[in-house]
């Protein structure tokens, strides 16, 4: 067997492995919520530490090198001008098809209309102030402080600072204007570049060895996961609200971004989807786009046919920038709330969720939760519409997000793949603008 495909087969066998022992282990074992988040925590730690931190180490170093040999690989920068601009078209532009497929989603199937509030007003409410209110608190308060926030994260007075932070933005940009300016440098830069390839090259055999750890790594997350909220918190009074996310997503994964990939891309695009199989486990796994990013970075690149320019700046722009599944869960979410206490939105505010929900998953960092958090700006804006048209109008207290926390770990997980899938498409679509001197052939439509 070829040991991609075992790859596969173990990592599979891991995520069922986890629901299941998650499920009858940890959740039907333990006597009350407390006993349960103890029991679950041991194995988030150990998966914490064999899987998700060796991939957290990766990133910075991964993404910086990737980026500055991406853009030397590019050479004239008016050409990365024009790879930049259509990336940023192409996020843009699927997210808010994104927003759009969730919010006619909500606005037919109606989720929201007839959940009762007041069964799980208690509840939410201490969910919202143990896990979120915190957050919400000292996070950005409306969409102009995620902005400043976001730029602020670009340049930051102290790039060693920011890197050890983790902030991925801030090392792309720095990354960028380092290889635009080794480009110019021409042939003084060339030993620069050349070492700088061949640490891209060590770092990537270090990513497909952390691989490796993902079967085990996948089990004791999946399982702390499962364990802590059990697959029955997936049926009842929030079942349609689920289905509603979980379609919205399979429809964007596997009608719309395929179509955008056949037409700009000219590739199979299930062929691809194949092909990204480990990011797409991944992703699952980790409920996180950074953590994911340093394998989305190796397989585009190694498994996807992308090219080498390609493959290494878009997912690392668009771990933090672009998040279709994100958008589209937050549209689907605040209409949801919105119904369930029974406030009708008109046209423009749905436009202002339109509006607001695109930025609000740029703005999101990815990071497990990101989306529950950032959802806040969302229901504000919205609030703020309401309180526009009428001032005595009824508005949706943001302790209402407590009621999706129960099953917004599943989503997470389920939003990540549609998050990172969309880096991956369109790092393979970039790759016809910016294809590899070396392989012409790369572009071209591939076989099914
Ligand atoms: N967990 C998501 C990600 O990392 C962000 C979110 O919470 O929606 O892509």
């Amino acid at each position: 067997m070829k040991k991609e495909n075992l790859l596969t087969i173990l990592i599979l066998a891991g995520l069922v492995g986890g629901v299941l022992f998650g499920q009858y282990a940890i959740f039907d074992a333990a006597q009350s919520k407390q006993a349960l988040a103890q029991a679950a925590q041991p194995f988030q730690t150990a998966g914490e530490l064999i899987f998700i931190r060796p991939l957290r180490l990766l990133i910075v170093p991964l993404v910086f090198v990737s980026v500055v040999t991406g853009v030397t690989s590019i050479g004239n920068p008016s050409k990365l001008g024009l790879v930049g601009g259509a990336t940023m078209v192409y996020f843009l532009g699927t997210t808010l098809a994104a927003v759009v497929l969730g919010l006619l989603i909500a606005s037919v199937v109606q989720p929201g209309s007839g959940v009762d509030p007041a069964s799980l007003q208690i509840t939410a409410q201490a969910d919202y102030q143990s896990e979120v209110a915190q957050k919400v608190a000292t996070g950005p308060a409306g969409i102009g402080n995620a902005f400043i926030s976001l730029a602020q994260d670009m340049v930051p007075p102290n790039i060693l600072r920011a890197a050890a932070d983790n902030n991925v933005l801030a090392v792309v940009v720095f990354a960028i204007a380092l290889g635009i300016a080794l480009s110019i440098a021409g042939k003084a830069a060339e030993p620069a570049v050349a070492v700088l390839d061949a640490l891209l090259a060590a770092l990537m055999k270090i990513v497909g060895w952390v691989m490796w750890l993902a079967p085990a790594g996948v089990f004791l997350i999946v399982a702390a996961r499962v364990g802590v909220a059990g697959l029955s918190s997936l049926v009842g009074p929030l079942g349609v609200y689920i289905l509603c996310v979980v379609g919205g997503l399979l429809i964007h994964l596997l009608v719309v971004l395929p179509a955008v990939l056949l037409l700009f891309g000219r590739t199979d695009p299930y062929r691809f989807l194949w092909q990204i199989r480990r990011v797409i486990l991944t992703a699952f796994s980790t409920a996180s786009s950074s953590a994911t990013l340093p394998v989305t970075i190796e397989t585009c690149r190694t498994q996807g046919g992308c090219s080498k320019r390609a493959a290494t700046f878009v997912p690392a722009l668009g771990a933090t920038v672009n998040m279709n599944g994100t958008a589209l869960y937050e549209a689907v979410a605040v209409l949801f709330l919105f119904q369930v206490f029974g406030i009708d939105l008109t046209i423009g505010q749905k436009l202002v969720i339109l509006v607001t929900a695109t930025l609000a998953a740029i703005g999101a960092p990815g990071i497990p939760g990101a989306g529950l958090v950032t959802m806040a700006i969302v229901i504000n804006a919205v609030n703020s519409s309401l309180a526009a048209m009428a001032p005595d109008a009824r508005q949706l207290p943001l302790w209402t997000i407590g009621i999706i926390i129960g099953v917004d770990r599943f989503l997470d997980m389920c939003r990540t793949v549609l998050n990172v899938v969309g880096d991956c498409i369109g790092a393979r679509i970039m790759s016809r603008l910016a294809p590899d001197e070396e392989e012409p052939q790369s572009t071209a439509l591939t076989p099914a």
